[in-house]
């Protein structure tokens, strides 16, 4: 592993990649726009870095490893952590970037890519993951209780019943925006550029795939109603 200078406040990336050609630009590049790199090239190594002392702030993954597949390696990662992720892949089609958010990625970028674009997307998901939510809700009311949900957009935490629902930043924020007006119907593509920010062109299945997802954590497919045709809104079973 190399290990690059964490000390003076430059974001701390971990580089998940086993090509060596394409690991070297990467790390080159990102170092020459500030950020702090860690390059890993197995998915044994990458799942070791996260669990490590000092984690990484954003996660690179490449899909295509020597020893786990990359959908593995994501899946692992976000059952212990909510560091974001971006998936790199060569694979650009819709299916495995719904697969990719299904398995909790927060973004997803499709090989070749530009290093000022790569930048641009780890600023946009540090960005969407450590800012409070920035939500229509009013200020004050830090947890918003709905029924036996409480929702508490400062600490980007959900309640049911007083337990804490583990849900990755990105669910968190599909559910925050349905809830910023219970009963409401919101479309797939109001959800999709509301916590996406459009980058995920076309692929409504994404916001599908969240809905599934957060129903399933809170235990009951009624928290979220289906609106056939138009989208969802968020129900209180
Ligand atoms: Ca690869």
């Amino acid at each position: 592993m190399q290990t690059g200078d964490r000390h003076n406040g430059r974001v701390h990336i971990l580089l998940v990649e086993d090509d060596a050609a394409v690991a070297a630009s990467s790390l080159d590049g990102l170092t020459a726009l500030g950020f702090s790199v860690d390059h890993v090239g197995s998915g044994a190594s990458a799942l070791a870095a996260v669990a490590s002392p000092v984690p990484p702030e954003v996660i690179l993954l490449d899909l295509g490893l020597p020893d786990m597949d990359g959908q593995e390696v994501c899946r692992r990662i976000r059952a212990t952590t909510d560091i974001p992720i971006i998936v790199v892949s060569a694979r650009g089609d819709e299916t495995d970037r719904v697969i990719a958010l299904e398995l909790g990625a927060d973004d997803y970028l499709v090989k070749p890519f530009g290093m000022r674009e790569l930048a641009a997307r780890i600023r946009a998901v540090m960005r969407r993951t450590q800012a409070p939510a920035t939500t229509s809700a009013p200020a004050t009311a830090a947890v918003q209780e709905i029924g036996r949900l409480a929702i508490d957009r400062r600490a980007q935490r959900v309640h049911l019943d007083g337990e804490e629902i583990a849900l990755t930043a990105k669910e968190f924020d599909v559910l925050a925006y349905l809830a910023e007006d219970p009963g409401a119907v919101r479309r797939r593509t109001e959800i999709l550029e509301h916590v996406w920010e459009g980058h995920w062109y076309g692929a409504t299945k994404t916001v599908d795939a969240h809905v599934a997802a957060i129903r399933k954590k809170l235990g009951d497919a009624a928290w979220i109603e289906a609106v056939r045709g138009v989208g969802f809104r968020l129900g209180s079973p």
